[in-house]
């Protein structure tokens, strides 16, 4: 198997001002101490992988934005040697926690693109779920990131919340397009066991709302302009760099507590365990993945992209061709037409984007 070349480099910055009662991600509440302890580790963790030219860095969390001026200085530093060559700088910002000090920072850096965690545009919507902006902020965020210079801007939009209605969901997307940015990533809210929801039993929506209100907001961006290039990510005309790289199964670094690499055909997995992270014990799991797995797990990223996998590039990367491979899913795939071939790409139909998991089952046997 050919051994593969890092692209994109992943960096969790686990720590946010007010945890949300959704989430159940590696986070903590900010405290000083605890984040230059996690600093001084990420600066030794990131040694690791000398030598790397990535061509897209992803500040993730966690709310990467919580850190202060200070902080996030330190962060970009530990980053620079590896931002040279990089072509997406990405960042996750949340509205609170913006401001124009740490806008132009990021700019210095060269920050290049923000994911601004917008969730909703209902007030009461972002109290329920705990979140600790208001709608003033997100309007007045954005302001500050283009006055900065960031013009590549995509938000995130929660739905499928209890109580919701279609009225409300349609709502918010009514109001992102008010926003005049390029690109937009939907989130249905799962209520997991360890988040405050979960705790508190709050009871999800009917499932057929939840379609609804997906297959209503596929219509809407569609009608909009915004194009649906990954299951939940549309665009106008920006996708993300960074996660075609995870969908493209190209092997990508992850530091900092709870993340994850695909590296030379092994899965890293960090611990999630902050105390252990500031020890220097890095890594949590370390899985071998055999041949079988990477040629599925390349499926099944490849086949959430709506232009679909690359032929050729199955080849390249298991010298072994995937009609060969997996020819009864193929073929069944293509009768049933869920599947189709076409311009060297193994592509969802429409009707089978709706139906990956079942497809994906087929390739699994
Ligand atoms: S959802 Fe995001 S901002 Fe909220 S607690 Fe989780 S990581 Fe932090």
């Amino acid at each position: 198997m050919k051994t593969n070349k890092p692209k994109a480099l992943y960096v969790h910055v686990p720590f946010c001002d007010v945890i949300c009662a959704y989430c159940d991600f590696t986070r903590v509440v900010t405290h000083p101490k605890l984040i230059e302890d996690y600093l001084y580790a990420l600066a030794q963790e990131v040694k690791l992988y000398p030598d790397i030219d990535f061509e897209t860095i992803y500040l993730g969390g966690g709310t990467p934005s919580a850190l202060n001026s200070d902080q996030l200085t330190t962060l970009f530093e530990i980053l620079k040697d590896y931002s040279h060559q990089v072509k997406e700088y990405t960042m996750e910002v949340n509205p609170e926690s913006l401001s124009k000090e740490k806008a132009e920072l990021m700019v210095k850096y060269g920050v290049n693109r923000v994911s601004f965690g917008v969730q909703s545009f209902n007030q009461d919507e972002l109290v329920f779920m705990h979140r600790a902006h208001t709608i003033d902020m997100i309007r007045n965020g954005i302001k500050i990131l283009r006055d900065a210079g960031i013009n590549n801007i995509s938000i995130d939009l929660i739905y499928a919340l209890p109580n919701q209605t279609l009225d409300k969901w349609e709502y918010n997307l009514n109001q992102a397009l008010t926003l005049n940015i390029d690109h937009i990533s939907l989130y249905a809210l799962t209520i997991e066991e360890n988040a405050e929801f979960g705790r508190l039993k709050i009871k999800p929506i009917e499932s057929e709302l939840e379609e609804q209100m997906y297959f209503t907001a596929i219509e809407f961006l569609k009608k909009h302009g915004f194009n649906r290039y990954e299951i939940s990510n549309f665009t106008q005309s920006k996708p993300s760099m960074h996660n075609l790289h995870y969908w493209n199964y190209d092997d990508y670094i992850g530091l900092g507590p709870g993340a994850v690499s695909l590296y030379q055909h092994k899965r890293i997995e960090n611990t999630k365990n902050l105390l252990y992270y500031s020890q220097f014990k890095f890594h949590g799991n370390i899985i071998d993945l055999s041949i079988e797995d990477e040629m599925f797990e390349f499926v099944m990223m490849g086949l959430r992209v709506k232009n679909g996998l690359s032929i050729n590039r199955f080849k390249e990367r298991f010298n072994q061709d995937i009609e060969v491979v997996f020819k009864s899913a193929i073929t069944k795939g293509i009768s049933h037409k869920w599947l189709i071939l076409e311009n060297g790409y193994l592509k969802c139909t429409d009707d089978g984007y709706g139906l990956l998991h079942e497809i994906l089952v087929e390739f699994m046997n």
